[in-house]
């Protein structure tokens, strides 16, 4: 009773396990690829928020070619240039890793291909259909058995 007990449903345990360890390794390695992501955009640019200066001249974002308003949030790369926070950074993000401008490196090959491939990996979730699959089986499984 006890075995056929353990060799029905010890399988299907395992086999939960093994897929909730591919889920967080997964989850583990998109949370890992876009700290680094970001940390690299943080430590080559500066935040800012656009504060209107009747001295200068009123900087223009060159990816969405629109001025800055009032309050506007900002990114200042290191070689100077400026954009819109969320324009330049859907820009590193899924164009280039350069400065839309003058093109010097922002963020490294290595880590925007990291970047990219885990995100790719995050859009098919092979793993979390399957493993709701099995939940849902076991949980099935369980209910018709207590009748
Ligand atoms: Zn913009
Ligand atoms: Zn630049």
């Amino acid at each position: 009773m006890v075995d056929s007990f353990l060799l029905t449903v010890l399988p299907e345990i395992i086999r939960l396990i093994v897929l909730a360890v591919f889920v967080l390794w997964k989850f583990y390695r998109f949370v890992r690829s876009n700290y680094r992501y970001m940390a690299m955009i943080n430590k080559k640019s500066s935040k800012f928020i656009y504060r209107k200066n009747p001295n200068s001249e009123i900087p223009e974002c060159a990816i969405c070619l629109s001025d800055f308003v009032e309050s506007d949030k900002g990114r200042k790369l290191e070689c100077e240039h400026m954009f819109h926070r969320h324009c330049v950074e859907k820009w590193l993000q899924e164009y280039k890793g350069t400065c839309p401008l003058c093109r010097s490196s922002i963020v490294s090959e290595e880590i925007l291909a990291e970047y990219r491939r885990v995100k790719n990996e995050q859009n098919d979730n092979i793993f979390e259909k399957e493993l709701a699959l099995l939940l849902l089986s076991v949980m099935q499984g369980g209910s018709c058995n207590g009748f």
